[in-house]
């Protein structure tokens, strides 16, 4: 069985001082939890600080959004080379606050994932339906029209160096979670599309579940056969809510 990947998308929360004692807190915490992989999304000016502070440590520096091309008269826009110039190695693309909230299309989403590889970053794609989409009976086809835009831009191949990441429109920061079944039943739904009969490719294909991940539920969420991790947003802010979920995905 693979190692969970943990990965905290702090949104835009944070302070220096206290992103410093999060950080320090998670690190020290993780000493005791060798077996999970884990990584942290925060806001762009907080870059630069956790590179320096988690350099030599397990744990990952990543971005929360990346611009489509490389460089040139964007303003206020951040490239995926910048990324990667601040020790970045991943990068979360089409997060549902930024396709709702800011208009991203798949289409878009797909054009800023391919960025995101072609400057040796690790996309981590975001897929899943709203409330609405569920109830209507139409989740398989939202996420299937999501991954379609990628695979059509970037080619199947793209996938394997990617993460996938569902999160329920309706779970996310509403404290309502999919059940473990619910959400079982997408992530299968999605490594079989995306990996088809391919085995290999579908045992390393990394697919994480995100919507009000806690201390609570995360264990019985990461039992599920398909479920490789989680995208942790208001809990990664704890460190001992995010050490505790990171607890729980030890093998
Ligand atoms: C997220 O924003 O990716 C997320 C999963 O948030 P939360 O854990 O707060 O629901």
């Amino acid at each position: 069985m693979q190692r969970k990947f943990i990965v905290g998308n702090w949104k835009m929360n944070g302070a220096l001082s206290s992103n410093e004692s999060l950080l320090k807190e998670v690190v020290g915490g993780l000493a005791q939890i060798s077996t999970v992989d884990c990584a942290v999304c925060v806001p762009f000016p907080y870059l630069a600080q956790a590179q320096a502070l988690l350099r030599g440590t397990s744990v990952g520096v990543g971005a929360q959004d990346v611009h489509q091309t490389n460089k040139g008269a964007y303003t206020g826009e951040v490239s995926a080379s910048m990324l990667h110039d601040f020790g970045c190695t991943h990068v979360i693309v089409g997060h549902s606050e930024r396709r709702n909230l800011y208009g991203e299309s798949s289409q878009l989403v797909a054009e800023k994932f391919l960025a995101a590889q072609q400057s040796g970053l690790t996309p981590i794609l975001c897929v899943g339906e709203t409330l609405e989409q569920r109830e209507a009976g139409t989740t398989e086809a939202v996420i299937a029209e999501q991954l379609a835009a990628v695979i059509k831009l970037c080619g199947p191949e793209s996938l394997r160096t990617a993460v996938i990441a569902y999160e329920p429109v309706w779970a996310i920061g509403t404290g309502k979670t999919a059940s473990p079944e619910q959400a079982q039943n997408v992530h299968s739904f999605i490594r079989k599309s995306v990996a088809g009969s391919d085995q290999e490719f579908g045992r390393a294909l990394r697919i994480l579940y995100g919507g009000s991940v806690n201390a609570s539920n995360a264990a019985e969420l990461f039992a599920m056969p398909d479920i490789n991790g989680g995208l942790i947003g208001g809990a990664s802010l704890v460190a001992k809510d995010f050490l505790a979920i990171c607890g729980a995905g030890q093998k």
